[in-house]
């Protein structure tokens, strides 16, 4: 909630729940099950505290202001409650007056939400699985044909005596079975919530087998009309139904409701993360609860800036990262946004995109560290992960951060003509230090270290040979040039040798640049991935047009990567179909010579090239004219059996 005043609403419930005018108890009563009071002293636990600026009901509120900070101390002072509880506190929002006020923060987990970005059984499916959303909607459809559903206002409740009753009841059950019965749903609390600003906008939802209730809910909408508070649900646990799903099965229906009205997320409340990632939630927003208590000490401050890159120069140095993707982390789903200047009466399209991928980066990680070759990328965090308009785009961006006027690039041909471009278009001095080797997989070490860059740019598997580099050289560039090291693992996932991922953990100076567009299946989705340490994502960060990674990109990437199953099945058949089709190539009178290759193409030398582009051309089919790099080649992309065996029976008819 992100007013005041229905925090205010949500205290005065707190305040009928426990009886008094204040709402103040011991944390030890008021926060039972909440791991971050675990550390606490118990003689802290057992002290009587004021609840302030907050509550600690399933809405999360605002930092306090200073004006309301000082208000709080003078009415614990006033009442002689010694601690002051701020609870579930945005670690986005502004603490300075909590700070200035001798107030600490402890880890209070997160608040999650389940946004509602498309058909609920959709993005149930790309976020928990196939499997978990048939269950849930199985769960759902069976419970709905055995229960009623009934949702009545709140304001309203006064025709139902019958639902209050029963609203009470089985909460008044359910914390008895959570130990010290303190609940902070009675009968005093609900009529408290009734009777406040929030009770037009809350409705209880009840589920009746013939006249027995076994289940009620309550449900706030946001003050912006566009998401619903998920506040309460309690489960007769004599009834049949309470052995199966029942909880995630009326979250399911709430989310049916939700998307039916137009609703853009439901808010599953604070607390662990991981119980609700598998109710479909997709943003997590990491809280605090603030305390000022005797003898508490003050926490190594989390989440600070990290330092800029000792690569980073003047004036990326002294820039900002550009406004919006400044306050990226800042959640703005519950609040009403009139700072975007955009049309809202066409649709979700109308609204900028999210610009928090935290989420969206610990899976591609998470996705990424379960791949053969890829020890060592556990070690990363969102923070070593930037997204970008593909992954050429990310040369751009880092040339354009961490390369000054006369700092030169190197790049090691034949390989992708875009670094040197990119290097010519920003004036920066080009060294070409060409590739050794009969297979064109040696690096000059020798004359790229003498060359003293600022930056190298290699391509592994290299586009367009498909062979890997030796990793000892690559190794021993990485640990002796003065600069950077830029490696292109655009195609790293058709190779059996291990990525250079998870060493970027140990080398300030190593950029690992991945992406969606070729073995995961999504070039028209445009996102690249920059791997680096924090300090340099930063940097990069300061130069990145915001807004360029859409929503549906981000939807596309997230379904993709949650189903991994189908994209790497696909990618063990394009390796055994290049197999296929290097052994015939080699032995066609075509054919000079095919090189060895780990990517998703084969380089191939022609007796008679330009006749061969011809038939081709004739034969309508698009190989890629690598001459100008490599004389007398081709490379041939790994397409469907029947597209290779097209290209197969063109060339026939060339010789
Ligand atoms: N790097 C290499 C080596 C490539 O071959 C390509 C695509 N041809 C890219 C990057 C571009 O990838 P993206 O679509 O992510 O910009």
């Amino acid at each position: 909630m992100r007013r005041p005043t229905d925090a205010e609403a949500l205290q005065q419930m707190l305040s009928a729940a426990l009886g008094s005018r204040e709402p103040a108890g011991s944390l030890a009563r008021l926060g039972r099950d909440d791991g971050a009071f675990t550390a606490l002293d118990p003689a802290v636990l057992q002290r009587l505290t004021l609840v302030g600026g907050g509550a600690l009901y399933n809405p999360t509120s605002p930092a306090p202001t200073a004006r309301s900070v000082d208000d709080l101390v003078r009415r614990a002072e006033m009442l002689d409650v010694p601690q002051i509880l701020v609870p579930n506190v945005r670690r986005t929002d502004d603490p300075r007056a909590l700070r200035a006020a001798g107030f600490v923060p402890l880890a209070a987990g997160a608040e999650s939400i389940v946004r509602l970005t498309g058909d609920v059984d959709d993005i149930l499916r790309a976020r928990v699985g196939g499997g978990r959303q048939r269950a849930l909607r199985r769960c759902h459809d069976a419970l709905s044909r055995d229960l009623t559903r009934e949702r009545i206002r709140l304001s309203e409740l006064d025709g139902a005596p019958w639902a209050r009753e029963a609203f009470v009841e089985l909460h008044r059950r359910r914390a008895e079975r959570h130990g010290d019965g303190h609940n902070p749903y009675s009968a005093e609390a609900l009529d408290a919530l009734a009777d406040g600003v929030l009770a037009d906008r809350t409705e209880m939802i009840v589920r009746r087998r013939g006249d027995t209730v076994v289940q009620v809910a309550l449900t706030v909408r946001s003050h912006n009309g566009r998401g619903l508070y998920h506040l309460t649900q309690a489960v007769d646990q004599d009834d049949p139904a309470a052995g199966s799903d029942l909880h995630a099965a009326a979250l399911y229906g709430l989310y049916l409701d939700a998307q039916h009205s137009g609703l853009h997320w439901v808010h599953l409340g604070p607390g662990e993360t991981e119980g609700k990632r598998r109710l479909g939630a997709d943003l997590f927003v990491p809280l605090d609860h603030w305390l000022r208590a005797e003898g508490l000490m003050a926490r190594q401050e989390a989440g600070a800036e990290p330092e800029l890159s000792r690569f980073a120069a003047s004036p990326v140095t002294t820039v900002p990262v550009p406004g919006p993707a400044r306050s990226r982390h800042q959640p703005r789903f519950d609040t009403i946004d009139l700072s975007s200047n955009t049309n809202p009466f066409l649709g979700a399209g109308g609204s900028y995109p999210h610009l928090d991928t935290t989420e969206l980066a610990d899976t591609y990680l998470d996705t990424i560290s379960k791949l053969p070759g890829h020890e060592g990328t556990g070690a990363l965090t969102a923070d070593h992960l930037l997204f970008s308009s593909g992954s050429v785009d990310g040369v751009m961006l880092l040339l354009a951060a961490l390369a000054s006027p006369g700092e030169s690039v190197c790049v090691t041909p034949p390989t992708f003509p875009l670094y040197a471009h990119f290097a010519r278009l920003l004036r920066l001095p080009l060294v070409e230090v060409p590739l050794r080797g009969d297979d064109l997989s040696e690096l000059d070490t020798e004359r790229i270290l003498a060359a003293d860059p600022r930056v190298t740019i290699l391509c592994d598997p290299n586009n367009p040979v498909g062979t890997r580099l030796d990793p000892a050289q690559v190794r021993a560039l990485v640990t002796g040039t003065r600069g950077l090291v830029v490696i292109d693992e655009a195609y790293v996932e058709f190779s059996e040798k291990p990525s250079y991922a998870g060493l970027v953990a140990e080398h300030d100076n190593l950029i690992v640049l991945r992406t969606l567009s070729k073995a995961w299946g999504l070039a028209g989705a445009r996102c690249g991935i920059a791997l680096a340490q924090p300090g340099i994502i930063d940097a990069l960060r300061r130069v990145q047009v915001p807004f360029g990674f859409t929503d549906a990109s981000q939807s596309a990437v997230r379904d993709r990567l949650t189903n991994a199953r189908r994209a790497l099945a696909s990618i063990r058949h394009i390796r055994a179909e290049r197999d296929r089709m290097a052994r015939i190539l080699a032995d066609h009178p075509a054919v000079e010579r095919v090189f060895p290759s780990e990517a998703n193409f084969l380089l191939v030398r022609l007796h008679k090239h330009e006749r061969v582009m011809e038939q081709l051309h004739d034969a309508g089919i698009m190989v890629a004219d690598v001459s100008f790099l490599i004389p007398a080649t081709c490379r041939i992309s790994i397409g469907n059996r029947r597209a290779n065996d097209a290209l197969l029976a063109a060339l026939s008819d060339a010789v």
